[in-house]
């Protein structure tokens, strides 16, 4: 545990921050550790972008993001006042966190998902309920509806899940949220656009229902930071007070036009996200082709596990060979990695490390 200093405040020393994947400054890696899109972001993104970058830079932005969450109201099919927008869906989630689930029963998630769940409990003191995954690492509904929806604050799942990929099917969401109408249902859709229908459809019908998405993955804008929540108007007020009481300009000018000509340009989003989705049917295929079980995945990464290879040892062989992908020293999928789909060389140049580590078929 970290020692501390004693000028920290009490309880900081104790936290476990999030280790994001790693971001190397080493030229030439193929880096398909974070589930960034191997597609740039559309040029009218860019463009948009340059439009703005003058002298109204001085002005802070629109603390409520109007505009911004417009666009995605008018995108989503539902009305301003039941968007929320932030610096990346990590600060939603973590506002959230902090709006619906801080009040003294645990929140409820499986123990193989986004493994900053834990963190912002910790952060919060939250308590949390873990609710395993079933023997496929699919979510168990069943078991998450046995649960008392009185004796817990709330229930977050990401769909697709992460790191699995599995996506859970609507109907069963729906199941969820009608279970647990008294607490908050979050479902974290960081990864929905690349096989997954997406919940947003059901927030008019279960206002204790709030759906999460990012603009960092299937919009190719992890560098921008917008990510946003559609739910219940009293959802989306709880979320605004947590953030008028931390920052009141969590998305800057730049990023609120980035984000705008992002939705503007549906041919430039459908063109690469369906690449992507063909370029993981394929991966999957040649990863399965060479002794890897493949979970079926809904998301821009594959959680795959070789059949005689361990999980470290070929986390650290690819790195060797300049491949990176992720390893979770983790029970259940320790012996796993999750690798994201890369633009058509960087998936060759990683079967052709694993046929230099000679993983076979
Ligand atoms: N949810 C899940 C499940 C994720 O994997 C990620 C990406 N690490 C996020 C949310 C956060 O994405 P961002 O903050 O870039 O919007």
């Amino acid at each position: 545990m970290t020692v501390g200093n004693p000028l920290w405040s009490d309880g900081l020393a104790a936290l476990s921050p999030y280790v994001p994947g790693e971001q190397p400054k080493i030229d030439g890696l193929v880096k398909l550790n974070t589930n960034e899109n191997p597609f740039g972001p559309s040029p009218q993104v860019i463009e948009a972008i340059r439009a703005v970058a003058d002298d109204r830079l001085r002005l802070y932005p629109d603390p409520s993001s109007l505009a911004l969450r417009e666009c995605l109201a008018a995108y989503h099919g539902v009305r301003a006042e039941q968007v929320f927008v932030g610096n990346g869906s990590d600060e939603v989630l973590g506002f959230l966190f902090r709006a619906l689930f801080q009040r003294g029963r645990p929140v409820v998630f499986p123990d193989i998902t986004y493994s900053f769940y834990p963190v912002y409990c910790r952060l919060f003191d939250i308590e949390s309920k873990i609710v395993p995954l079933d023997d496929e690492l699919g979510v168990d509904v069943e078991a998450l509806c046995e649960i008392d929806p009185a004796s817990v604050a709330g229930v977050i799942l990401p769909n697709p899940n992460a790191p699995t990929g599995r996506l859970l099917a609507i109907d069963q969401v729906e199941r969820l949220a009608a279970h647990f109408g008294d607490c908050a249902l979050v479902i974290d859709e960081a990864y929905v656009d690349f096989g997954g229908e997406s919940a947003v459809g059901l927030v008019d019908s279960y206002p204790n229902l709030l759906v999460t998405q990012t603009l960092s993955k299937s919009r190719s804008l992890a560098g921008l930071r917008v990510g946003f929540a559609i739910g219940d108007s009293g959802l989306i007020e709880a979320l605004a007070r947590v953030k008028d009481s931390f920052n009141s300009y969590p998305v800057d000018r730049l990023a609120s036009a980035g984000a705008i000509a992002a939705y503007a340009d549906e041919a430039y989003f459908r063109k690469t996200r369906d690449a992507v989705v063909t370029m993981r049917e394929q991966l999957t295929a040649d990863l399965e082709a060479r002794g890897f079980t493949v979970l079926p995945s809904a998301a821009n990464f594959v959680l795959a596990r070789h059949a005689s290879r361990a999980g470290a040892e070929l986390a650290a062989g690819l790195r060797e060979r300049r491949v990176i992908v992720r390893h979770f020293d983790k029970p259940r999928i320790g012996d796993h990695l999750r690798i994201t789909i890369g633009d058509e060389s960087q998936n060759a140049a990683l079967l052709a490390a694993l046929d230099e580590l000679q993983v076979g078929g």
